[in-house]
């Protein structure tokens, strides 16, 4: 057996739910700190989720039944907050887990929100764009009881976008008798989203690897840096560490990654949302597969796809001297023990990626005021709440030994915790 093969059975079979990964992550969080046992179990169990059947019409007349869910996490610092994601494999486990990531994450940043997340079992790529606007306007109808600008307010996630919010925004104001643009974030500016919004998330990827290069004594303009996934998260990410004179060497759609060791112009490959296949028919590059851009010998590797890619089976392989997570739970809490013990920094989703949310926070903001924000505004802020953020995480990780994931739950677990105390138990 070779160093770079999964050394117990656990690692290979051990694919956890996103609800086990986050209830592991609390666990090691409330080892470091004096909370209340009580609050963490709390903490470990969505406050409520909602099932809901939606009858959706074909556009060949014929109907179909799908199902979709919304989980709540904990509200204790304020309204539910988290997206709505339309994927096959949506079910209420992973709801719940990326509920719990949610409160977390709203955290972390210090904002005035608690967790939620939802979606809908389906692949939109089946659908018209008819059939989406149909579906998601009966879901908000069947979620309308369960949210609203002051309770729980969705955001766009995998497979929804600013469309699918200006839908759901729709169809909620319009059985409430007024608009509501505050009910959902990640709308388009022109009915009350954010300038900016769309791009946060990758544009806080940027500027947290940007921190954190800083953090190593690295110099950017010398950094090799891997993305995983080139929609939304990927695309801005790199284009931001693109502009500061990073080396973008391999990017990657679904069906496959390219690789250039002197660096691409990241302008010059058009994202997945762009034009979809372009990047893995992308002529001028060397062709890779997802593992294998994975395992890269780069400085930087960022998974801005999917889940669970990181896994016990592959982390061993794995050769960046640093990961920051762009999409939500990239890393299994196996593949995060190996790294732990190769000394392999990884700059967690609840931080990386936060940008989107705190983006949706302004958004809330400027719907309240009915006062929208010009871009520079939303950078400046943005960039402002994100170096905040970095420094708290930080100053957890420099005065303990402790891994970057275990500071950010500190800090967040801190702030939950203490809400909770001085909040207290009612009825
Ligand atoms: N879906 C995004 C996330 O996972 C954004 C959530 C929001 O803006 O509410 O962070």
């Amino acid at each position: 057996m070779t160093a770079a093969e999964p050394t117990t059975e656990s690692e290979i079979a051990e694919e956890e739910s996103a609800v086990e990964t986050a209830r592991r992550q609390l666990e090691r969080a409330a080892a470091h700190l004096d909370v209340d046992e009580g609050i963490v179990e709390r903490l470990r169990h969505p406050t409520s989720v909602y099932r809901v059947t939606i009858p959706l019409e074909r556009d060949d007349g014929t109907r179909e039944m799908f199902t979709g869910y919304r989980a709540h996490h904990d509200s204790v610092r304020g309204p539910y907050k988290g997206g709505l994601r339309y994927h096959p494999a949506v079910n209420e486990e992973e709801c719940v887990g990326l509920s719990m990531w949610m409160t977390w994450k709203c955290a972390v940043m210090d904002l005035p929100f608690g967790g939620a997340k939802g979606g809908v079992v389906v692949d939109p790529k089946d659908l018209s764009s008819d059939e989406k606007e149909r579906l998601t306007r009966r879901f908000a109808e069947e979620l309308r009881p369960v949210i609203g600008p002051k309770t729980d307010i969705p955001a766009p996630d995998m497979g929804t976008d600013p469309k699918t919010m200006a839908w759901f925004m729709d169809a909620y104001s319009m059985q409430e008798g007024e608009t509501e643009p505050g009910v959902v974030t990640g709308k388009p500016p022109v009915v009350g989203g954010s300038y900016g919004r769309e791009k946060a998330p990758g544009r806080s990827v940027g500027i947290i690897t940007e921190q954190a290069i800083d953090y190593y004594d690295w110099d950017i303009t010398d950094t090799t840096v891997a993305v995983q996934g080139f929609g939304s998260v990927g695309a801005n990410a790199a284009r931001y560490l693109d502009d500061l004179g990073a080396s973008i060497v391999a990017v990657s759609d679904i069906d496959g990654a390219i690789y250039d060791p002197d660096g691409f112009d990241t302008n010059d490959v058009e994202d997945h949302d762009e034009t979809p296949g372009m990047v893995s028919g992308y002529a001028d590059a060397q062709s890779l597969s997802n593992d294998e851009l994975l395992e890269l010998d780069v400085d930087v590797l960022i998974p801005a796809a999917i889940g669970n890619v990181l896994t016990g089976e592959n982390a061993r392989r794995v050769q960046a001297d640093m990961i920051v997570e762009g999409a939500n739970g990239p890393t299994t809490s196996t593949a995060g023990q190996i790294f732990e013990e190769r000394d392999i920094p990884v700059i967690p989703d609840i931080l990386a990626n936060a940008g989107g949310v705190t983006v949706s926070y302004f958004e809330w903001l400027q719907d309240i005021n009915r006062r929208s924000w010009r871009l520079e505004r939303v950078h400046e802020e943005l960039q402002t709440e994100m170096l905040r953020a970095w420094e708290g995480v930080r100053d957890e990780y420099d005065a303990r030994d402790i891994t970057w994931r275990d500071a950010a739950y500190i800090v967040a677990l801190e702030r939950i915790a203490e809400a909770h105390e001085a909040r207290g138990l009612w009825p």
